[in-house]
């Protein structure tokens, strides 16, 4: 999988996650998690499947990452190579690992109001 990338046209790529439940096999989980139980996040958009519920605590412990690890890093960042993020009880076993699943495109005009510094902007009347 390549870096995401930018380009002329306005565009720019970031890394689609799945963020997973894991645990030891039998493990008491205090979370309300099941191994197994997932989500996706696909640009700014969380997808969980249908009837599937998360932890608001835990997405509170992972919502600070996630941004980051859309992102390309550099490889020497922990945050490139770490992939597991402990459950906020510490009393709970569970981990949530974050997976790049591929990379989805945008369009900067769909995503924000704000022009580009020093880019072409696409939208912009000639
Ligand atoms: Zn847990």
């Amino acid at each position: 999988m390549s870096d995401p990338g930018t380009s002329d046209d306005g565009t720019f790529e970031l890394y689609d996650l799945k963020v997973e439940v894991v645990a030891p096999p039998g493990a008491k989980i205090y979370c309300g998690a099941r191994p197994g139980d997932h989500f996706e996040l696909h640009g700014e958009m969380l997808r969980l499947p249908p009837g599937q519920g998360f932890s608001i605590y835990s997405l509170a412990t992972l919502l600070p990452l996630l941004p980051a690890k859309q992102r390309p890093l550099d490889p020497h960042d922990w945050m490139a190579t770490d992939m597991e993020v402990a459950c906020p009880d510490p009393n709970c076993p569970t981990r949530f690992r974050i997976t790049r699943t591929g990379l989805r495109r945008f369009r900067r005009a769909d995503v924000t109001a704000v022009r580009a510094a020093g880019c072409r902007d696409p939208e912009a009347p000639r």
